[in-house]
């Protein structure tokens, strides 16, 4: 296929199987078995076009190219294009990157306990919002609810989509044609584009900025309160620290200075820790703090540090979160019962006490460094790969991820791969294109895998996937 004559092009041409030849082929009709004729024949007809102008540009001509050939070529590119559609579906891959809270896979992994409710509850019906104890209609979380306000130590509690969501409700229903305070040291893009700003004008509210990046006074806040403020606001830098000569005003005062002047003081804490986890993420506010502040609602994720399914969670004063509830909006942004479900077993893992034993994202936090190292040797001892992939451990970080704790880097050995033979990148896109694909990071020309992100059950995928790289390439 190398020497190219024009003469060639319509000769080959002519030799293109038809599209219903191509469709009776053996390996074509397996691929309709399992998604479809209707789909499978659209790729055809793409794959086929596109081969065409590839003989066009007399890439792919040869007077001896037979139809036989042609065909076996035709039935590859369908196959190959078939298997690049389905890597675009949702499925599990394995996190090696050792960010705990990574956004583009998915944020908390569930525990085995939330997992194990989504499968009860997923292919039946099931009482979300029906009260088994008077047999008629129910409130919708509930049980969700009441966990929360135990947890969080509020009054109410009530469960959106997520904590865009949450802030767009409570800006919607309490900042809609009023004014909203807010310190400059606060106004943050948090990631996928949420930026407080432009949730407050889209909601109708107006956003008065108070102090500097740095420095905030209390007194900043009450020159600034007039007749149309409605609300205080506190928002989370997640993301993002400011360090060095810096003052802001604590919650409690906040709070007080909003009671006394009749307004609102709503904190959207982002991440949020539903318990205590300063020594290992820093300065995360603990939401039944905010409460014990004074703070009339605290928004947060549901996925972040709690460890539990995408939601936004709103916490607070009863009347204040009624009006949520019956806000039209509320209905536009509530989440479905495969969420409560999820949701409800991650918060009894807390309430029962066994959150660090239970939830991943709390375990891969608290995993101690010698037990990480422990568990390189010993994925090393057992994964025996070939002479020419060099595995070592080296010392690095994880990132916790998720707009929590920029700060705060946990020190964790890596197991850095590198083959002679087969480049970095290289390497990266075969774990990628591993049966379970694993995600990984390249620093200096060597793969690095982050084992605090892997959960034990995965590793031995992961060796295998190492093994098969090196051998694939050998073949
Ligand atoms: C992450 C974050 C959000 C957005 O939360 P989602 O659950 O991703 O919608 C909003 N506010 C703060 C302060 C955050 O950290």
């Amino acid at each position: 296929m190398n020497i190219v004559d024009e003469s060639d092009i319509p000769r080959t041409l002519s030799r293109l199987p038809s599209i219903d030849a191509l469709l009776r082929a053996g390996p074509i009709q397996d691929l309709i078995k399992v998604a479809g004729s209707h789909q499978i024949t659209a790729i055809a007809r793409e794959q086929v076009d596109l081969f065409r102008i590839d003989i066009q540009k007399a890439s792919f001509v040869d007077a001896n190219t037979s139809a036989e050939s042609l065909r076996s070529e035709a039935v590859r590119r369908v196959e190959r294009a078939w298997q690049s559609k389905r890597l675009a579906a949702v499925q599990r891959v394995i996190n090696a990157t050792g960010v705990i809270i990574h956004t583009n896979l998915g944020r908390a992994p569930l525990s085995d306990e939330a997992g194990q409710a989504l499968l009860r509850i997923a292919s039946g019906y099931c009482s979300v919002e029906y009260d088994l104890r008077t047999g008629s209609r129910g409130l919708r979380g509930r049980h969700a609810e009441e966990l929360l306000c135990e947890l969080t130590r509020a009054e109410s509690a009530i469960v959106v989509n997520n904590c865009a969501a949450a802030a767009f409700l409570v800006m919607s229903v309490f900042a809609a044609g009023a004014e909203a305070i807010i310190s400059r040291g606060e106004l943050v893009e948090i990631g996928g584009d949420f930026r407080i700003p432009e949730v407050i004008e889209r909601s109708g509210g107006k956003l008065r900025e108070v102090g500097t990046t740095n420095r905030t006074k209390i007194s900043d806040y009450e020159k600034a309160i007039g007749a149309d403020t409605r609300l205080i606001l506190r928002v989370h830098p997640s993301n993002f620290r400011i360090i060095g000569f810096t003052s802001s005003v604590s919650n409690a005062a906040l709070a007080d200075l909003a009671h006394a002047r009749g307004l609102i003081m709503f904190e959207d804490a982002g991440s949020g820790a539903l318990i205590e986890l300063s020594d290992i993420v820093g300065d995360e506010p603990v939401i039944s703090q905010s409460i014990g502040d004074g703070v009339d609602m605290v928004s947060f994720s549901g996925d972040k540090l709690l460890g539990g399914p995408q939601c936004g969670i709103i916490v607070g004063r009863y009347e204040l979160i009624e009006e949520l509830r019956n806000d039209p909006l509320y209905r536009a942004l509530r989440v479905g019962k495969l969420t409560y479900a999820a949701l409800e077993a991650t918060l009894e893992s807390y309430s029962r006490g066994s959150a660090f034993k239970d939830i991943p994202v709390l375990q891969m936090l608290a995993i101690s460094y010698e037990d990480l190292v422990e568990r390189c040797r010993s994925f090393l001892d057992k994964c025996t790969i070939s002479e020419e992939l060099k595995c070592e451990v080296v010392q690095g970080h994880s990132v916790v991820g998720g707009g929590s704790s920029p700060d705060v880097q946990p020190l964790t050995p890596l197991i850095a791969v590198s083959h002679s033979k087969i480049s970095a990148e290289r390497l990266d896109s075969m774990l990628r294109e591993a049966d379970t694909p694993i995600i990984a990071r390249i620093e200096r020309d060597r793969v690095l895998l982050d084992l605090r992100t892997v959960a034990l059950d995965d590793e031995s995928e992961l060796c295998s996937a190492l093994t098969r790289c090196v051998s694939k390439n050998l073949s």
